[in-house]
């Protein structure tokens, strides 16, 4: 590791995202890589190659490490910049598609990902189909012409932008709950699909519910080999849950926070941030500890459990933490602004990609070696 290098490229990034912020293109937001699209800023990124670093070039990425990557991902999420457009389909649905894509699937996606040209939305859960993601009922059968989908999938966060949606469904019968599963990569201007979408408390709008009427599924959208549905979400779902999202989400409140605290003559409040700041530190150990086990190529799926049960926890109660500190700084307009965001969006944290309960099963089943 070029420590050099990547501090050069931190840097780099961090004084982009200042300009841009500083020109008003933005409002920082916690959890802007869910809340906050904009497919310029995505487009501006990719121009400048901070969109699918780890690609090999030849698809439109840098040839570069993990750990550029997340160096970039921390500087964009300290800062709340509207990153959501390329995310998901940058964090997860671009390596699974290098993994298990098809060369023209790779020809065709791979490079418009890099670009922050297209966005994914990701179509796991199904009502009744969430922790128990393997009851799945949406279905695709074969026909001479393609795949034909038929279903409903819910809480797909920003299928209302999106350009395509990476869908789980049934296409055979199997002996094994997991079996049978396959994804397909289904664009949503597709005939028969009928996108809505479900306000939530915090008044953002990306949850949507994704309606499936016998679409018509092109044979060269089924990523990956029929049956082999189940392995390639786990897979994705480690990318999902591995990364600096979860201590990183609030950063843009306790710098705010931080900001207007007089620390010095507050002796309890300056414990309450370095406290916050020291289990930042170590969340972060365990983030840079991913990056190096993707860069060598070894599993990560226990540690990015680890790391999304962990950092969901310290997103919750690093709220109470700074009420409790209170004072001056939680009656400022920005900081006030951003508390109410965090409160209102922090009950998703322990449920979004997996809950609490779900991911210390996949730890405990590692523990105990079953
Ligand atoms: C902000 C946000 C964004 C999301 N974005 C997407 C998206 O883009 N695409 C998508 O497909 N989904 C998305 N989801 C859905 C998310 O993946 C599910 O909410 C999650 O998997 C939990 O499923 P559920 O809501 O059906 O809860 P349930 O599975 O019904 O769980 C309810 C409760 O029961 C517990 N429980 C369930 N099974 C067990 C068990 N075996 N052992 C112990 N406890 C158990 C759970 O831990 C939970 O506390 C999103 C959710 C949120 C909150």
């Amino acid at each position: 590791v070029d420590e050099a290098r990547l501090q050069e490229l931190r840097l780099a990034v961090r004084a982009f995202v200042e300009e841009r912020r500083r020109a008003g293109d933005f409002i920082p937001r916690c959890d802007a890589w869910q809340n906050g699209l904009s497919r310029e800023f995505s487009r501006a990124l990719g121009a400048r190659g901070w969109i699918g670093m780890t690609l090999p070039a030849r698809y439109g990425g840098r040839d570069g490490s993990a750990l550029e990557r997340l160096v970039v991902a921390e500087e964009l999420l300290a800062a709340g910049a509207p990153v959501f457009a390329h995310w998901i389909a940058e964090r997860q649905i671009a390596p699974s598609i290098l993994r298990h894509g098809s060369e023209d699937q790779r020809r065709r996606f791979l490079p418009a990902i890099a670009r922050g040209e297209l966005v994914f939305a990701l179509g796991m859960s199904e009502p009744g189909s969430g922790s128990d993601l393997a009851s799945v009922r949406t279905r695709a059968r074969p026909s001479d012409r393609g795949w034909v989908l038929s279903g409903q999938k819910i809480w797909s966060s920003g299928a209302h932008e999106a350009d395509f949606i990476a869908v789980l469904c049934r296409t055979s019968e199997s002996e094994t709950r997991h079996g049978g599963l396959s994804q397909l990569l289904v664009d949503l201007r597709s005939e028969g699909v009928d996108v809505r979408r479900i306000p939530t408390m915090t008044g953002d709008d990306h949850f949507c519910e994704v309606f499936f009427d016998d679409v018509l599924v092109p044979e060269d959208c089924l990523l990956g080999l029929e049956g082999s549905g189940w392995p390639q979400v786990t897979h994705e779902l480690a990318f999902e849950r591995g990364g600096p999202e979860r201590f990183l989400s609030p950063f843009p409140l306790v710098e705010a926070f931080a900001a207007r605290l007089d620390a010095g003559s507050d002796p309890h409040a300056a414990t309450a941030i370095g406290g916050i700041v020291a289990e930042c530190v170590a969340l972060r150990a365990l983030a840079t500890r991913i990056a190096q086990a993707i860069d060598s190529g070894n599993d990560m799926s226990v540690d990015a459990a680890l790391e999304k049960d962990a950092g969901t926890e310290f997103e919750q109660r690093l709220l109470d933490v700074l009420r409790a500190v209170g004072g001056a700084a939680t009656s400022d307009p920005e900081v006030e602004r951003l508390l109410g965001e965090a409160i209102l969006a922090s009950p998703s944290a322990t449920l979004r990609g997996g809950t609490t309960q779900i991911l210390r099963g996949i730890v405990g089943r590692a523990l105990t070696g079953r």
